[in-house]
């Protein structure tokens, strides 16, 4: 799947979520190359202290270093936010429409282990306009990707899409299973967490 980005529309979504106090994070510290050299020397540190000093891990930190810069975590970067544009509702619908199983990858913030789930959105359009239905799609990926809490995760996107949908007339729901809580911890494989946001005339 290729993604245009929108690096003017993305700034301008972070400086909303800033003023929402829904963002805390600002910028990437490093060049890229910076980046996989200080991760990767790190990640060996680790690997050495776990006494894993065989060949075979010799391309690890290499590999780890990638994966969090140019892979999982590229949501960290609002200059890869997705391009976004809304086009004219030419067949008039003023329903609901709704976007079911939305599969959402993310990764928790707390423990540095995934989470996996899926989101449902639902809004009315306004004013005429509609979103690029595989825009939801790209929207929950792009915040899904950092290391996150789904709490903020469902409140990033609900308050994205107020933005650039100018409605109220907006609900998500996610479900997710984090593996902070069935491979660690009370290893609990069945529980899922639900959140969920309703605005406008989609409240409850
Ligand atoms: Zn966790």
């Amino acid at each position: 799947m290729s993604i245009t980005y929108n690096k003017k529309l993305g700034l301008e979504i972070q400086n909303h979520l800033i003023a929402k106090g829904l963002e805390s994070f600002r910028k990437v510290p490093h060049n890229k190359s910076e980046q996989l050299d200080i991760i990767s020397n790190a990640y060996s540190d680790i690997l050495k202290t776990l006494g894993l000093t065989t060949s075979e891990f010799d391309k690890t930190p290499y590999r780890v270093a990638r994966m969090f810069t140019q892979e999982i975590f590229y949501g960290l970067d609002y200059e890869n936010f997705p391009d976004c544009s809304l086009f004219e509702n030419d067949f008039h619908y003023e329903g609901v429409l709704t976007q079911k199983n939305i599969n959402i990858m993310s990764f928790c913030e707390h423990h540095f282990v995934p989470f996996e789930g899926v989101a449902e959105i639902s809004f009315i359009p306004k004013d005429n306009k509609i979103i690029g239905l595989s825009k939801l799609n790209q929207i929950c990926d792009f915040f899904s990707r950092r290391p996150q809490i789904q709490e903020r995760l469902t409140a990033q996107i609900f308050e994205t899409l107020k933005f650039l949908l100018k409605t109220e007339d907006i609900s998500i729901n996610i479900k997710a299973k984090h593996t902070c809580v069935s491979f660690r911890g009370l290893n609990d494989k069945d529980s899922i967490t639900e959140t969920k946001m309703t605005g406008g005339a989609l409240s409850q």
